[in-house]
């Protein structure tokens, strides 16, 4: 078991987008980084990129929609630093941005099952396999926060027609935070969603208005939240947000 006294973090999707400047942001104040993403070989290069900046940052594979890959990563923060602090659920996918014909917002009436399929599988079911992957850890040492990337397109109070695979997972994702946070409030463990607005990446688009440190911001608050931090909640930009 490694002797760093720092907070573990595993941030799922980091080797590109918001997910590799949340790494870069938590590295930079002072936790000990997992960066994860489902291609060793993009997760190599990023992580020695932080690393060369003297980050501590370290690489493990994670396709968070293979359940193996979940469990070998597991065992693998378990045998290696013993406790997971903090879990960003940051890994997404935007499916329904265009549809097959390649018309912008396909509609609810079209959608093939199968891609509203993949946006649950990754969006939701991965979050969740990894909460019941880390939260026991974080029981045992009754530490835990848990950040949910979300989205105001999940949002019910304001939803709008359209993209309904990548609507239905993020509300879905919201539902879990509720859930897993109902199930922690006996131990120091906060669990919230956020959305980062509409940021520049290659989900976001170039049109997109913020860049990446905004779009990081909210999630990194979160997850270095005091213990008597909020939890069970929606934010954006460090306010709460409708679910
Ligand atoms: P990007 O498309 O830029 O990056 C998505 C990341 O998720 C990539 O690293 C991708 O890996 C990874 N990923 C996809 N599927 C899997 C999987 N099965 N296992 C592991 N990793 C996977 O997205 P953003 O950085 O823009 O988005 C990050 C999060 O923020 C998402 O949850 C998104 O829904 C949310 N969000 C983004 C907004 C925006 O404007 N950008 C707005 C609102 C919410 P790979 O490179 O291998 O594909």
């Amino acid at each position: 078991m490694s002797s760093t006294d720092k907070k573990i973090v595993v941030v799922t999707g980091a080797n590109r987008g918001i997910g590799f400047e949340i790494c870069k942001q938590l590295a930079k104040n002072g936790l000990q980084v997992i960066l994860t993403s489902r291609d060793e070989q993009k997760g190599f290069v990023v992580c020695k990129q932080l690393q060369d900046e003297g980050l501590s940052v370290q690489f493990h594979q994670l396709d968070v929609s293979d359940s193996g890959s979940i469990n070998r990563i597991r065992e693998f923060i378990e045998g290696e630093y013993g406790c997971c602090d903090v879990l960003i659920n940051n890994a997404g996918i935007f499916p329904d941005s265009v549809d097959a014909s390649g018309n912008d917002w396909p509609s609810v009436f079209d959608a093939p099952i199968e891609m509203v399929r993949t946006a649950m599988e990754i969006n939701v079911y991965g979050p969740l396999l990894l909460c019941q992957a880390f939260v026991p850890l974080m029981k045992k040492h009754n530490y835990g926060r848990i950040v949910n990337l979300s989205s105001g397109m999940g949002q019910l109070t304001h939803m709008g027609g359209k993209c309904p695979a990548y609507r239905i997972s993020k509300t879905s994702i919201n539902a879990l935070t509720r859930i897993v946070s109902e199930e922690t409030l006996e131990q120091n463990i906060l669990v919230n969603s956020m959305c980062p607005g509409w940021v520049k990446t290659d989900m976001g688009g170039s049109g997109a208005i913020r860049e990446l440190p905004e779009g990081a911001d909210t999630a990194v608050w979160l997850a270095m939240l005091p213990d008597d931090g909020p939890r069970g909640k929606f934010f954006r930009d460090r306010k709460e947000f409708e679910w």
